[in-house]
């Protein structure tokens, strides 16, 4: 037999309570009476009645606020209301309070049963709504879960197989997840390094130089050379609301690559200087033997600039290489401003033929840099040259010298075409010319390449920022002297 529905009456004793009691166990209810409200929590905390019904006044009380306590506790009870008389106020008070309805005299035994069905009908329909709510929201929670779950395993197995070495950090700079490859690279292990900084994990200097500057905000790069030849392309990036990824990508072959390629161009260089110098040497003498004809002149000219062309293409791969191999150690104590000033004289002739507005900015307390004179003036020639060669007729250029924190910081600020921002990383390998660069402009894609070499052979850093249509401004960063 299916248990009964308690229905618990908060009423005061009077003739309908009379009424309800065996009206509603007849029904088949079973009936509790409480006459107080001590009685009605009591009762509410050791059985579950299915409804209550409660009088407008109870036991000296205002039933309404009774009810709204009840609702407070307990939001789906459905609760009648059973007032004295029926008034339009009453009518507004339970609607407000989120009562099931209210009964008034004159009332029938009938009259009495039907409200408290109805009511009950309303409260099953809407905890059978709220439960089939719930079992879809906990089984679509639950496929979530297993969804996100798989997800993470897929994660995890690219995360630890990958074959760049990957380090996530925490804002502390605390290592939260460290990957095989990096694992191998840095020769740790990974339940000794997770969780712990990664300056205590890894001593290597270049990896904590790397981390000192981890706050600039942008993305830095640098390639380290590790023990037994290995070298790592290694970039520390922010991630927000995470902290900093540190990724190495295997570029060992790269160098090698880029060994051989320099020690080529290093002996065919080498082997063309002569010939150069002979064949340069007979086109002066050539006119010396006897009367050239205007178009023998022209044309003797012409091979004049070919092989001046040559040669200074093969000066700089013979710059390069030596740069490259280390043979660069001339250094001394040099004041930029000097040697800017010396590289804006020798280049005069050309602003003023194409009639360009060179505007230099120049602190009046710039510290000298340790360098060799020689590269820094042919890095400045080299940047300076290109942003005049780049910069069209009526254009102007704009360089600044200062310094900031121990560091001499020089820009050139062009109105050229701009460089494409795909390309801009590019531009500084050999023999890259972007595409920005026209047929008219020539050039053989060696200058940035030697600035680069220079600027990394006196520990300092050059980059460019660049937008189409309007220019490009070049940096480069010395440390200044100690
Ligand atoms: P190039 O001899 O071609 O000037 P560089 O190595 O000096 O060689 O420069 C490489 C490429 O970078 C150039 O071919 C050109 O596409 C681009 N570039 C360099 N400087 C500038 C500049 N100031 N404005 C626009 N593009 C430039």
């Amino acid at each position: 037999m299916p248990k009964r529905e308690l229905i618990l009456l908060a009423l005061d004793a009077s003739p309908i309570l009379k009424l309800m009691e065996p009206a509603l166990k007849a029904a088949g209810y079973q009936v509790a009476i409480v006459h107080d409200s001590s009685g009605l929590i009591k009762a509410l905390a050791e059985s579950t009645p299915s409804l209550v019904l409660i009088g407008e006044k109870f036991n000296g009380k205002n039933g309404f606020e009774e009810a709204e306590v009840m609702l407070d506790r307990f939001p789906t009870l459905p609760i009648l209301l059973y007032a004295e008389k029926d008034t339009s106020n009453i009518a507004k008070a339970v609607l407000y309070s989120g009562l099931s309805g209210y009964i008034y005299p004159p009332l029938r035994t009938d009259d009495i049963v039907n409200a408290v069905k109805a009511s009950l009908a309303r409260a099953r329909k809407l905890g059978d709504w709220l439960r089939r709510e719930v079992k879809k929201t906990t089984s679509s929670l639950a496929e979530k879960a297993k969804i996100s779950e798989a997800e993470r395993a897929k994660l995890e197995a690219i995360f630890a197989n990958t074959r760049d070495g990957v380090i996530i950090l925490d804002e502390n700079k605390q290592v939260v997840l460290i990957n095989n490859t990096a694992c191998q690279v840095f020769k740790v292990d990974e339940s000794k390094a997770i969780g712990r900084l990664l300056l205590d994990v890894i001593a290597h200097p270049e990896v904590i130089a790397l981390l000192s500057r981890a706050d600039d905000q942008i993305l830095k790069n640098h390639e380290i050379d590790f023990d037994g030849g290995k070298v790592f392309n290694t970039q520390l990036s922010p991630i927000p609301n995470v902290g900093f990824v540190l990724s190495l990508q295997d570029i060992t072959y790269i160098r090698e690559a880029d060994r051989v390629k320099s020690e080529f161009i290093n002996t065919v260089s080498h082997d063309l200087r002569s010939p150069l110098t002979a064949v340069l040497g007979y086109t002066e003498l050539i006119g010396r033997v006897g009367e050239l004809n205007e178009q023998q002149k022209d044309f003797m000219r012409r091979l004049e600039d070919a092989v001046k062309h040559i040669t200074s293409l093969v000066n700089d791969l013979l710059d390069l290489s030596r740069m490259e191999a280390g043979f660069d150690t001339r250094r001394e104590s040099v004041q930029l401003e000097n040697i800017l000033q010396q590289a804006l004289t020798a280049l005069d002739g050309q602003v003023k033929k194409k009639k360009i507005v060179v505007d230099a900015k120049i602190a009046d307390i710039i510290p000298s840099v340790t360098a060799n004179p020689i590269r820094i003036r042919q890095m400045m020639d080299n940047i300076l040259e290109n942003a005049i060669k780049y910069t069209p007729t009526h254009g102007t250029v704009e360089i600044n010298l200062r310094s900031e924190d121990r560091q001499v910081i020089f820009n050139i600020i062009d109105t050229g075409p701009g460089i494409p921002v795909n390309e801009q990383s590019r531009i500084f390998e050999k023999f890259y010319r972007a595409t920005n660069a026209s047929d008219d402009i020539v050039g053989t894609g060696l200058g940035l390449a030697i600035v680069k070499s220079i600027v990394d052979s006196h520990n300092g850093r050059v980059w460019v920022e660049s937008t189409i249509g309007v220019g490009s401004t070049f940096f480069v960063v010395l440390p200044a002297a100690e």
